[in-house]
């Protein structure tokens, strides 16, 4: 069987007495959407946080493609080929959305700042125009991002995370705040993204039929742990995440 994109193995984090993260481990596999879901302060943020380098963990293990990444920190990671989007908005309002997706290529090349003030896509503008294609964006390519609705910057905010050719993207909450009539078109464009582009994402959501529709296998977090880890199908029907949390 092929090397696992990301294997957590026993990852650890207390916050004082409070452990947010208690021993959690699971493996995404080439190619795979991979769910979190979990109530409110289950530890999926703090989870998120240490395979992003954002918070070093008290004890356990990260490997990104059989590499140890455990102690690396967010710039490194995102070199070797970690993406993410936030849960807020992180677009420039005032550049548009080609300048948005290009900048985004560029942070992540570490040219960003020299580019600001030499204006030129340097050589970035086909990718970013295959994006806005797949994205369906092409209509507001040259528009100031923060000109457009609240669902159009989202999509170029995902866009920008993907500019890297990332072999893992975290998504962190993708539906918050996104007009509940677009969420079956965020699905299917993630869908999309996972097929051409062959990367493996892990989504941290509450949207329970997004979840339930995007991923191919789903992890339910409680108090600090794993309580399950199966298909949509197989998660549905556990019991003991019905009574604990699906059948709230
Ligand atoms: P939500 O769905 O509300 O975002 P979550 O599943 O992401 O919650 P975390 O934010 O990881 O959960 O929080 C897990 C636990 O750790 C909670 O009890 C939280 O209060 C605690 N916690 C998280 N970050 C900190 C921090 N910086 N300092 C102290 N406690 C923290």
């Amino acid at each position: 069987m092929s090397t696992p994109v990301l294997r957590v193995t026993d990852l650890r984090k207390s916050y004082g007495a409070i452990q947010a993260v208690g021993g959690v481990s699971f493996e995404v596999r080439p190619g795979e959407i991979f769910g979190v879901i979990g109530p409110n302060g289950s530890g999926k943020t703090t989870l998120f946080n240490c395979m992003l380098g954002q918070i070093t963990p008290d004890a356990g293990r990260i490997e990104l493609n059989g590499d140890d990444v455990t102690k690396l920190g967010p710039l490194e990671l995102n070199r070797r080929g970690v993406g993410r989007t936030f849960q807020t908005l992180q677009v420039f309002g005032k550049m548009t959305v080609r300048e948005n997706l290009i900048v985004a290529a560029q942070e992540h090349q570490g040219t960003m700042w020299s580019r600001m003030f030499a204006p030129g896509d340097s050589g970035l503008g086909p990718k970013a125009d295959a994006l806005i294609d797949q994205f369906r964006i092409r209509h507001v390519a040259d528009k100031k991002a923060g000109t457009l609705s609240y669902g159009q910057q989202k999509l170029v905010d995902i866009g920008m995370a993907f500019m890297s050719d990332p072999d893992l993207v975290l998504l962190d909450e993708p539906c918050a705040g996104v007009n509940p009539s677009l969420v079956s078109g965020l699905s299917s464009l993630l869908k999309d993204l996972n097929r051409t582009r062959r990367g493996s994402f892990v989504v941290i959501e509450h949207n329970m039929d997004f979840v339930m529709d995007l991923c191919h296998r789903i992890m339910v977090m409680v108090e600090g742990k794993v309580m399950a880890i199966g298909t949509p199908a197989e998660i549905r029907a556990n019991k003991q995440v019905l009574d604990a949390y699906l059948g709230n």
